[in-house]
């Protein structure tokens, strides 16, 4: 992995190592159903990142695992060996059960599983390209692979990441920002609800660098949140309207 000085991470013009602004996020493309035998599925390119959200269910939970009055969701979140620069081991790490567990953590909150009693909904995300940010695009795969399953939902989840490189914020940071900079800031939303479903944080910052990251992470989500939108549209409003055209 290279090492990039603070000053090459940001340069006196404002530009960091990937040639984007401060403010730019990377490109965000989602597509909506690309597996036929999952319940509901999307593929999602964050820059780099590739990442595929499968998810099954609702079926009828286990007796001995289901909840009476409730729907149980389980993710697993897990990366091929050739997901990043260094091969990665096919081990399940400790790391994936605990970024798994986050983003079950940011999805929670969004999905109505009282409406399913007795019942399971399982997300297996698999990152097939990683450049940093993986868990913020899982949760934005994940979200709308649940959608796509008719899961209800009170909103879709939505996250990027921020991060501090040169004592500056910059938005959506991709693995040589996150390696080498100051703070990694991940942040999930319901963007509709205005809810934060997830905060986490590696790094130091300030209590008004945190404020300046919420607005920025905002900002970026709610156009993160239109691109979710439309792939859906894209699957389902052709569907919705029969009679048009
Ligand atoms: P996130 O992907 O959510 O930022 P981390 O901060 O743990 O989560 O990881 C940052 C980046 O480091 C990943 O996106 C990936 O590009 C890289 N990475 C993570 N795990 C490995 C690994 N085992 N081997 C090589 N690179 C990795």
């Amino acid at each position: 992995m290279a090492r990039l000085s603070q000053e090459e991470l940001l340069t006196d013009e404002g530009i960091r190592s990937d040639g984007r602004k401060i403010d730019e996020a990377r490109p965000f493309e989602v597509e909506v159903g690309v597996l036929t035998q999952a319940d509901g599925s999307a593929l999602v390119r964050q820059g780099k990142n590739l990442i595929l959200a499968g998810v099954m269910g609702p079926y009828e939970a286990e007796r001995h695992s289901q909840y009476l009055d409730r729907s149980s969701l389980r993710v697993r979140y897990h990366m091929q060996p050739y997901s990043t620069n260094e091969r990665k081991s096919p081990t399940y790490s400790r790391r994936e059960i605990e970024l798994s567990r986050a983003i079950r953590e940011a999805l929670e909150p969004a999905v109505i599983l009282t409406e399913l009693p007795r019942t399971q909904i399982d997300v297996f995300v698999e990152v097939l390209q990683a450049d940093g940010g993986t868990r913020c695009a899982s949760v934005n795969a994940a979200s709308v692979a649940l959608a796509d399953a008719g899961i209800p939902m009170r909103d879709l989840v939505t996250a990027v990441a921020i991060g501090k490189v040169r004592d500056t914020l910059v938005v959506d940071i991709n693995d040589l920002e996150d390696e080498n900079g100051q703070a990694d800031f991940p942040i999930a939303m319901m963007p509709n609800k205005g809810k934060i479903t997830l905060l986490q944080m590696n790094g130091l910052l300030t209590q008004d660098e945190i404020k300046r990251s919420v607005e920025m992470a905002k900002r970026i989500i709610d156009s993160l949140y239109a691109v979710q939108v439309n792939a859906l549209k894209k699957k389902y409003a052709p569907l919705a309207a029969p009679n048009e055209g």
